[in-house]
């Protein structure tokens, strides 16, 4: 594609990567994402669980619903318990890869919100076994500067806090690749954003409910209660899903740079078949690159098309290396590929569309 990012996607895409929001504890997420939506919007609503949508109201009668999901949880760590020498053990919160836990730098914040920067320390390895050095997490403690247990609480530490990874929102190889923590799924939530500028003028046949779900990383739960808010007729998951090119792109697995992913299946979903094709003529006729996709895991698709009593849903990915660690490389023209995709797929929607998609296994 060619296009190059501008000053105002770059800084939306800082401040998003760098917000930290593990499952459970995303606010901080979802408040620069309300004050992103507002003036682009009819209103903004959230489920009970923290789930957020842009609502834009369709003037038509009796309009369907169309919704636009993403995730807006990372995976992270949460405080276990505090040791007497005030490290803090912690636990994964999702699916964290801990290996690459060693080393890194973290962020831990409290329920008042005071906030501590640190580092997963360990023993030196030259004092640990091989077996202890593969379980980072039972010897490998994070480190808040806190010389006691008393001196953490006094700070306001507890169970169940949150601690992020960090790493800082990079432009590597003059725009070409990104490097950030947690395109999975800020991604998703920069896109919703992007999407609902484009479509700031355009009157469209139905209500459009763009946002982001809490809690996909431990078992896709907020996209069950945004599903139950909206009630969608149409829907359309954007996710980050893990590439597999470090040795070299082989399709179907994700490769950067080879386009949005047209996934055919996963492990919690098969797309419906008829729109799915009526995308792809899409992706064809505008000249936007795409790649076949088999994903290993799954999405908020697998939720979102099995509530009510069915939903079309599509998925809308771009793939990122070191998926679930905090060191995350995207291709800045697989996010372009993905903002037309989505733009042009919204915009070719009507109930003409929606009753073929539903007649897919009839
Ligand atoms: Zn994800």
């Amino acid at each position: 594609m060619g296009v190059e990012l501008t000053q105002e996607t770059l800084d939306l895409m800082r401040e998003l990567t760098e917000a930290n929001g593990i499952p459970g504890q995303e606010k901080n997420v979802t408040r620069i994402l309300k004050r992103n939506y507002q003036g682009l919007c009819d209103s903004v609503i959230y489920d009970n669980l923290g789930s957020i949508y842009a609502v834009k109201r369709s003037k038509a009668d009796d309009p369907f619903r169309v919704m636009v999901a993403a995730h807006c949880d990372e995976v992270g760590l949460m405080v276990r318990a505090i040791r007497p020498n005030g490290l803090i053990q912690a636990i994964p919160v999702g699916g964290v890869w801990e290996l690459q836990l060693l080393s890194q730098r973290v962020r831990l914040e409290t329920s008042d919100g005071r906030v501590y920067m640190g580092a997963v320390v360990s023993n030196s390895s030259k004092l640990m076994s091989q077996l202890q050095q593969e379980s980072v997490l039972q010897n490998s403690f994070c480190d808040f500067g806190f010389t006691s247990e008393q001196e953490a609480r006094d700070a306001g530490v507890m169970e169940g806090d949150m601690i992020s990874m960090q790493c800082q929102f990079t432009v590597m190889n003059g725009g070409k690749r990104l490097l950030a923590k947690a395109w999975d799924d800020r991604y998703g939530c920069i896109l919703g954003v992007e999407a609902l500028r484009e479509l700031r003028d355009c009157e469209l046949p139905f209500d459009l409910y763009i946002g982001a779900d809490v809690q996909e990383e431990v078992g896709l739960r907020g996209s069950n209660t945004a599903a139950a808010m909206i009630e969608p007729d149409l829907a359309i998951v954007l996710d980050c899903t893990a590439a597999n090119d470090v040795s070299g792109y082989v399709s179907p697995t994700g490769g950067l740079g080879e386009g949005v992913m047209v996934r055919f299946m996963d492990k919690t979903y098969v797309p419906n078949r008829t729109m799915q094709l009526d995308y792809l003529k899409l992706l064809r006729k505008n000249g936007i690159k795409y790649q076949w996709h088999q994903a290993l895991g799954g999405t908020d698709a697998g939720v979102i098309n099995l509530s009510r009593s069915g939903v079309p849903v599509l998925t809308l990915c771009i793939c990122a290396r070191g998926v679930h660690s905090s060191s995350l490389v995207i291709d800045s023209d697989d996010y372009m590929c993905a903002r037309s995709a989505l733009v042009a797929f919204i915009k070719s929607l009507d109930r003409d569309k929606l009753e073929l998609y539903r007649n897919n296994n009839r």
